[in-house]
């Protein structure tokens, strides 16, 4: 199939839109003619790896890097008849919660230029919001997919750990990164996720989910999660309506407790750095990316990383590279990990009754641009309910549930549901009700 004429609206369609969600428009070739998605306009994250074209993770170390090979979810999609049409902004290596740490631009939010997208996956949120793409990929660490998502009034689906291949996604926490998918409803990403899907060799963490799933009756509500210290009381309001729906729709709505949840934003913010220390270890200014000619080996390493990172990026490996030091790894590293086991525990004995967990996506609605960059912690506020799952590795949906008006402008909230490890395509079923419902 010859797709100019598609490249040709979507330039033209860019030209009118201000929100900035693209890094660059590829040079797309033929593409298959056949197979589910045949023709279809999908954007990626600047993360995910699409042989001979950029891949920069939203970063200066790898502004001139072109990917060797092709991603799993990249490979999937072109035998489906996708068309990869560009690459989307994004936080730099996914650490983020606004798109404001990308080393290229700001993308705004198409409902108010003034706000955040959410991040890391701002500009892939954004591009579908805006109409510019029916389909755009992610990835979700602690909720990068969800909360843009939720800030953009799209859908936003993290499968269970494993079940999308890792394989040719640039690396941020090795244990809690998935591909996600951004789509209008919750039908397109059943159908994205049946595409890329599925046991892959090259990734040894991949798995397949439960084909069989049985229907959805019972959601389950964390309050020990949700109803804390700064969690916008409309956010609340919205939350608490859409449960009221569900439950005149038919659905059992009761109050679960998970044991120590709500400590899962504190684990998370020692796993993850621990890991991105590791993994960003091999952007050494020797193997790839930028380097800076230097006298010694130690200045290469030193300015290659200190002017190819920036200030967030930095931070993390910092935080990480303590954590995992000798004297602190068994205070912070290993008892975070102990307590993720706990987690994890604790939302399986509450599956025992609930057939899913529901919670909003974010504690408040997209924040203005600007407010938060000066604020590390604030930042990492706006993942506190998204976190939960990707610690634990569950699979977990975001869907549109109303907006609230915030200075004459409609915000879109985002209601999450949380469902059993490898019980992904019972969010889909629920996801699909929920739309009619809420
Ligand atoms: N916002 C979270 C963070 O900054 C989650 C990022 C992500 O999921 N990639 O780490």
């Amino acid at each position: 199939m010859n797709n100019s004429l598609l490249i040709k609206t979507l330039k033209q369609k860019l030209e009118k839109s201000e929100t900035d969600a693209f890094l660059e428009i590829f040079d797309v070739g033929e593409s298959r003619d056949t197979g589910e998605l045949a023709g279809l306009a999908v954007a990626i994250k600047d993360n995910i790896l699409y042989e001979g074209h950029h891949a920069s993770a939203g970063s200066k170390i790898l502004e001139n890097y072109v990917a060797p090979y092709s991603s799993t979810v990249v490979e999937r999609l072109l035998d489906a008849g996708a068309v990869i049409v560009g690459r989307t902004n994004m936080d730099e290596f996914a650490m983020g919660s606004s798109t404001e740490n990308s080393a290229y631009k700001k993308t705004k939010n198409p409902h108010d230029l003034t706000r955040v997208p959410g991040g890391s996956s701002g500009g892939s949120a954004a591009a579908v919001a805006e109409g510019l793409v029916p389909l755009a990929f992610g990835t979700d660490t602690g909720g990068s997919v969800r909360q843009p998502a939720a800030f953009c009034g799209v859908v936003g689906f993290k499968p269970s750990y494993g079940a999308i291949s890792r394989y040719g996604l640039i690396a941020m926490g090795s244990s809690l990164d998935q591909a996600g998918i951004l789509t209008l409803s919750v039908k397109e990403a059943r159908t994205a996720f049946n595409v890329v899907r599925g046991r892959d060799v090259r990734d040894s963490t991949s798995i397949d989910i439960d084909e069989e799933v049985a229907p959805v009756r019972t959601i389950g509500i964390p309050r020990n999660l949700i109803e804390r210290e700064g969690i916008d009381s409309d956010v609340l309001e919205n939350f608490n309506r859409a449960m009221d729906a569900l439950a005149s729709g038919g659905y059992t709505i009761q109050d679960v407790d998970i044991e120590h949840v709500e400590k899962s934003l504190a684990i998370y913010y020692v796993v993850m750095p621990a890991e991105v220390s590791s993994n960003l270890a091999r952007y050494d200014g020797v193997r790839y990316g930028k380097s800076v000619a230097t006298d010694t080996l130690f200045e290469l390493y030193s300015k290659s990383r200190g002017e190819g990172f920036g200030d967030e990026v930095r931070r993390r490996i910092m935080l990480g590279t303590y954590v995992l030091s000798a004297g602190y790894s068994d205070a912070y590293y290993r008892k975070a990990q102990a307590l993720r086991g706990v987690i994890r525990k604790g939302f399986d004995t509450a599956f025992e009754t609930v057939d899913v967990i529901a919670t909003p996506t974010t504690p408040t609605p997209a924040f203005k641009i600007g407010e938060r960059t000066n604020d590390p912690l604030a930042m990492y506020l706006a993942d506190i309910f998204t976190v939960p799952a990707s610690i634990t590795g569950l699979p977990a949906i975001s869907i549109p549930s109303g907006t609230v008006e915030r200075e004459g402008k409609a915000l879109p909230l985002g209601l999450q549901f949380i469902a059993p490890y490898k019980k992904d395509l019972s969010l889909f079923t629920l996801g699909q009700d929920s739309e009619k419902i809420i």
